[in-house]
């Protein structure tokens, strides 16, 4: 059986002192393709001193050789493209375009930080100050499964922009995908310690991180739960904290809104990366004079969606991620019916011909109440629940009526009415009339979908320290 290497430390992939092993399930026939030896505490205080004795350099290191180390992580993730896009749709179920899209991301974005470090001075006045922008220092990387290289890109293209040193700690449940980051990462030549990786248990490997003093920065990908323990725990040695969690975003449609771009657009937004998305749109925002023709056409687009295996060129959602993933889907689903939505689409159980895999169906629910748990929970799967308004203020109402905030989405035929409405949506980023990407641009959530934000110049920002000068 394949072994996915789990400890990168100081130049080198190493055998892990921790002996508990994993079998890596794939989502897609949940036969076993791997195994990984999950990194214990021990690997992981080497991993941080590594990275301590690393910083003492690498903080100094000019914005040059950033940008050529930078430069030569992406060159390196290319190289290995067709590799990620296997992992991605063996190990975690995505579709063969979501899987090429996310991984080319991956590699994009450390030339993002090379542009952002040529338009940056670490180094400006303030007043009759100087005012000195440093590397925060030793920084702990947590990221998810639901998209690992995206994740692991993000954060360590700008800490490493920023001249910070790393430890890498992925989720345990994508160990592949993180693998193949860090064999890329591995070839491009870094010093010694700079980057470090250690992949365990979530609990044991962080307790480490935490506790230590060496590490002054954590950068957290994942749920809403464990961000707010992490930075909680932050606090006792004053750790600076970006924190990226859950989201519940709504997608209002507004009454002027063409309706034939709208609603597929509305699923694509519900139901991209198999649904697993924090930024996914899962609360749809309707007028309720057009229910009858909305719902029709909901039915027929959602129709339009090929469920089977990622390796299958034509499919457009793939498994769920694990076992796990699939029964809380499942439960959802259950919980919406319990509470009197009305199933317009799938529903429970696995879609026909599939039973094999952690398959669900694509499932609509209408007659949704916000105060539903379908519609205040994060699902992570690929249901939406259609809620309606009727005015333009009970929409923006409702889709602020949320404990998270990380993205909102309207559909409108005004683009000046969908800035205005956008203007007064508690949300980090607000997309109108699209699902476009920018990745140069600030992500982030309000509320409880974290702080900070990260891409670009605000994601190089959180991994700098601030410093005033004054002669
Ligand atoms: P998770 O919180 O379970 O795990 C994230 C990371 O934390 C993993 O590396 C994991 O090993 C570690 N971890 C898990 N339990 C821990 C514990 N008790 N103590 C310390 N560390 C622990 O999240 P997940 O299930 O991997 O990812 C899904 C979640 O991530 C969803 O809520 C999703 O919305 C969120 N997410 C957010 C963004 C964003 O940018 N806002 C992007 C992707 C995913």
């Amino acid at each position: 059986m394949r072994q996915i290497q789990s400890v990168y430390i100081n130049g080198k992939f190493e055998q892990p002192h921790g002996t508990e092993i994993m079998d890596i399930i794939s989502p897609i026939d949940e036969k076993a393709i791997a195994q990984l030896t999950y990194a214990d505490e021990v690997d992981t205080k080497r991993a941080i001193h590594a990275a301590s004795k690393a910083l003492e350099g690498f903080q100094h290191s000019s914005k040059e050789q950033r940008k050529t180390y930078l430069k030569s992580i992406h060159d390196e993730i290319v190289k290995r493209l067709d590799d990620l896009i296997e992992a991605t749709m063996i190990e975690y179920g995505a579709s063969r375009e979501r899987s090429k899209w996310s991984n080319l991301l991956s590699a994009s974005v450390f030339l993002d930080q090379v542009s952002v470090l040529d338009n940056y001075s670490f180094e400006k006045q303030v007043n009759e100050s100087t005012v000195i922008m440093e590397p925060v220092g030793v920084s702990a990387l947590f990221t998810p499964w639901n998209s690992t290289a995206g994740s692991i890109a993000v954060k360590l293209s700008a800490a490493l922009a920023a001249g910070c040193t790393v430890v890498l700690k992925p989720s345990e449940f994508a160990p592949w995908q993180a693998a193949i980051i860090m064999e890329s990462i591995a070839a491009a030549g870094l010093p010694d310690g700079v980057v470090n990786m250690v992949n365990g248990r979530g609990e044991v490997v962080s307790k480490v991180l935490m506790e230590s003093s060496e590490v002054t920065k954590i950068s957290f990908t994942g749920s809403t739960v464990v961000g707010k323990i992490l930075a909680k725990q932050a606090l006792d040695t004053m750790k600076r904290v970006t924190l990226e969690l859950g989201g519940k975003s709504a997608n209002i449609i507004l009454e002027d809104a063409e309706l034939s771009k709208a609603i597929p657009l509305a699923l694509q937004i519900a139901f991209m990366n198999n649904g697993q998305a924090c930024i996914a749109g899962s609360r749809l925002l309707v007028p309720e004079s057009k229910m009858k023709e909305i719902k029709q056409l909901l039915v027929a687009e959602a129709d339009k969606f090929k469920v089977g295996n990622p390796l299958i060129e034509t499919v457009d959602i793939g498994p769920l991620a694990s076992s796990k993933q699939y029964h809380r889907v499942q439960e959802y689903i259950q919980i919406g019916m319990e509470e009197g939505a009305e199933l317009l689409y799938g529903g429970l159980g696995h879609p026909a011909g599939l039973d094999k895999g952690y398959y669900v169906k694509p499932t609509i629910f209408t007659g949704v109440n916000n105060s539903m748990r379908i519609a205040q929970e994060e699902i992570f799967g690929p249901v939406l629940s259609v809620i309606t308004y009727n005015n333009e203020e009970e929409a923006i109402a409702i889709a602020n009526d949320s404990e998270y905030g990380l993205m909102a989405f309207v559909s409108t035929s005004d683009q000046d009415k969908g800035k205005e409405v956008a203007k007064k949506l508690k949300a980090g980023r607000v997309l109108v009339n699209t699902l476009k990407h920018d990745p140069l641009a600030p992500f982030g959530g309000y509320k409880n979908s974290g702080f900070g934000r990260e891409n670009g110049l605000h994601g190089l920002k959180d991994f700098l320290e601030v410093k005033t000068l004054i002669q």
